[in-house]
C-alpha cells in the first residue's frame, strides 16, 4: 500500500497504538478509505480524531497530492502524532490542531470530512463541520458497528456506558438516514463505515 521505506515506521506506529490501547483504524477500513480517496479524486481532507496520526499518515502516503487537517484533543496523542508526522516528512501535507473539535471553527473547505473521534458526538461533529464541505463532498464516519455491539440486542450488552454509546451510534445512524441533504450508504468494512454525500 505504501512505499517500502515507510514500512518500518508504519509498523512501529501500529505497535505503539497496540501497546497503548489506541483505537486506530483497522486495515480493511484504511484500505477502503484510501481507495475511496483515489476513486473520488479527493484532495482536501478534514479528519476529526487524529490519535497518533496513523490514519492521516496512511492517507497522505498513499495518495500523493492529498492535504489533511486533523484535530485531536488529547495532548499526549497530539504530541505523538506530531512526532510521527515529522519523522515521515509530512508536515507540509498534514496540519494538526490540538483542540476539542467541537470548539474548532474552520474557514477551509474540504472534499472529505472523516469523523473518527468520540462515537457519541458524531451528530455534533457533523453539524459543526458540514458547512465546510465542498459541493457534492463526502462525510465518512468510522465505527458505525462499534465492534459489532450496534447489531446486538441491548439486553446482551452488560455495561451501562456501552449501552449508552451504542444508543448514540444508532441515533446517529437514524440522523444520517433521515438527512435529506445527504445520500448515505453503510458498509460492513472494518468496524462499519458510513459514507454520506452532500446532494448539493
Ligand atoms: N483516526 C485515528 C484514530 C482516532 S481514535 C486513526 O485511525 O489512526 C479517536 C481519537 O479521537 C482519540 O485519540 C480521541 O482523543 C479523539 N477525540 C475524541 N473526542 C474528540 C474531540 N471532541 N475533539 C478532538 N478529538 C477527539
Ligand atoms: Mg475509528
Amino acid at each position: 500500500m505504501v512505499d517500502h521505506i515507510y514500512n518500518d515506521e508504519i509498523k512501529r506506529i501500529k505497535e505503539y497504538a497496540e501497546e497503548n490501547n489506541i483505537p486506530i483504524m483497522q486495515d480493511a477500513g484504511i484500505s477502503f478509505l484510501i481507495s475511496f480517496i483515489k476513486n473520488n479524486n479527493i484532495k482536501n481532507i478534514l479528519e476529526v480524531g487524529t490519535a497518533i496520526g496513523y490514519s492521516s499518515i496512511m492517507m497522505a502516503l498513499s495518495v500523493k497530492d492529498v492535504k489533511i487537517i486533523s484535530i485531536e484533543k488529547d495532548e499526549s496523542r497530539y504530541l505523538e502524532a506530531l512526532k510521527n508526522i515529522k519523522k515521515l516528512n509530512l508536515e507540509n501535507r498534514i496540519t494538526l490542531i490540538f483542540k476539542d473539535a467541537l470548539d474548532v471553527k474552520l474557514d477551509d473547505n474540504f472534499d472529505l470530512i472523516f469523523l473518527d473521534a468520540a462515537k457519541g458526538q458524531n451528530i455534533n461533529f457533523f453539524n459543526n463541520f458540514s458547512r465546510n464541505l465542498n459541493s457534492k463532498g463526502f462525510i465518512i464516519t468510522d465505527n458505525m458497528s462499534f465492534h459489532g455491539y450496534v447489531e446486538k440486542n441491548e439486553e446482551e450488552i452488560k455495561s451501562r456506558n456501552l449501552r449508552g454509546l451504542v444508543r448514540k451510534i444508532k441515533e446517529y445512524k437514524q440522523f444520517l438516514e433521515n438527512n435529506n441533504n445527504y445520500d448515505t450508504k453503510f458498509y460492513d468494512t472494518g468496524d462499519g463505515i458510513a459514507v454520506s454525500q452532500s446532494k448539493i
